[in-house]
């Protein structure tokens, strides 16, 4: 058995249905007296439902976020932060929200609840990934985590089936990269491994009926698991080349991991037996059986159809190798080539 450190789950969790209407409880309990909501302009409906359950415990409502976390927006958030006389953040949504609050927590030592409602699992992390003229830089930190966390399924049941595909794909990258992460342990291996099972059995069902509350709750349930893992370990190949793509190449978020994990992962199988939880469950070797739930689940598998240009691949490769990072199978550039090649034509992984 590997000697292992296991930190400890830092945030508070609420899971089930209809959670969301004990959030004055949870803000008393922080010790606080009112909140400001934060939330993306598509959700200001459900944002502001929920402050309205507040009543006097609401200060109000900044509609602004937006993906990848720009200066700018979290800059015009704190103002409106301030002015409010709000003494914690609630953040409602994806994690394009969640980072909001995070970046508004770190700057200000405010406490946040986070609502997640994709399955991103941006809310148990102590991650924040912020974009200022183009360039997009992460960084770690305590003071970026969210005291409180309240999944409530209800609030998912509306994501549209093509985002609750993706983004539970881009779920399960986090649970598969804490399964060969160097400081994995056993642990966020048991998280991930129950994890991949939730998705395994739960995101079919989503597909084929999207408001069914039991199977929304369970990959719900494997989100949260995703979440907690990424939180606590080291990011590898996967993370860094849907950083890259993102960052550089504009690709959307949640459709970049879908399409990259199989190939990641199938590269990643290689020589470990790390991921063998993962061929087991979903079939085949690790990258096929991926591949193959992927599209069984209708979700994209093509680079080129996120619009990523071939001439750019070589590119992405040399950017995803200039600075070293873990990763379990040594790789170079020619490596990374024919990862993206294969993920920019959608073929399927070996
Ligand atoms: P998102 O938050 O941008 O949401 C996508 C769209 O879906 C938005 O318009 C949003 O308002 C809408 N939406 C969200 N939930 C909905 C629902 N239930 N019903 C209807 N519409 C809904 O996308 P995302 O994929 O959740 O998050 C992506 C961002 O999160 C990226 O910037 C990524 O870097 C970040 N992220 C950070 C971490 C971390 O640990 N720091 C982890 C994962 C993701």
């Amino acid at each position: 058995m590997r000697d292992f450190v296991f930190p400890g789950i830092t945030s508070r969790v609420l899971f089930g249905s209809g959670t969301r209407a004990r959030l004055g409880e949870e803000i008393a309990r922080l010790g606080h007296r009112r909140a400001f909501f934060l939330c993306t302009p598509q959700q200001t409906g459900e944002a502001n439902a929920l402050s309205g359950l507040l009543g006097q415990q609401s200060a109000g409502l900044f509609s602004g976020a937006e993906m990848h976390t720009p200066l700018a927006v979290t800059e015009k958030a704190i103002a409106a932060f301030d002015q409010s006389g709000a003494d914690c953040l609630v953040a409602v949504g994806g994690g394009s929200t969640i980072g909001l609050g995070k970046a508004i927590a770190t700057r200000t030592g405010a406490d946040q609840i986070a609502i997640p409602t994709t399955y991103a699992g941006s809310e148990m992390t102590d991650i924040l990934g912020e974009t200022d003229a183009g360039e997009k830089v992460t960084r770690r930190d305590p003071s970026i985590r969210p005291e409180v966390v309240i999944y409530d399924v209800d609030l998912t049941l509306g994501l549209p089936a093509k985002l609750t595909v993706t983004s539970a794909l881009n779920a399960i990258a986090h649970g598969i990269e804490g399964l060969y992460a160097p400081d994995a342990n056993p642990i966020t291996d048991l998280m991930a491994t129950e994890a991949m099972r939730a998705f395994k059995s739960g995101l079919p069902r989503v597909v084929e009926a999207p408001t069914d509350r039991e199977a929304r709750a369970r990959i719900l349930y494997g989100a949260w698991l995703c979440s907690t893992v990424l939180g606590y370990i080291t990011m590898s190949l996967h993370h860094k080349l849907a950083h890259v793509l993102g960052g550089s190449f504009g690709l959307p978020h949640a459709e970049t991991h879908a399409i990259l994990l199989p190939h990641t992962a199938g590269f990643n199988a290689v020589g470990t037996d790390r991921l063998d939880a993962v061929a087991e469950l979903f079939g085949g070797s690790v990258g096929r059986g991926l591949w193959d739930f992927a599209k069984t689940c209708g979700a994209p598998l093509s680079l080129a159809d996120l619009g990523l240009d071939r001439t750019d691949i070589p590119r992405a490769a040399e950017i995803a190798t200039r600075n070293r990072y873990a990763n379990p199978r040594p790789f170079d550039a020619g490596d990374i080539e024919a990862i993206l090649y294969a993920a920019w034509e959608g073929r399927p992984v070996a």
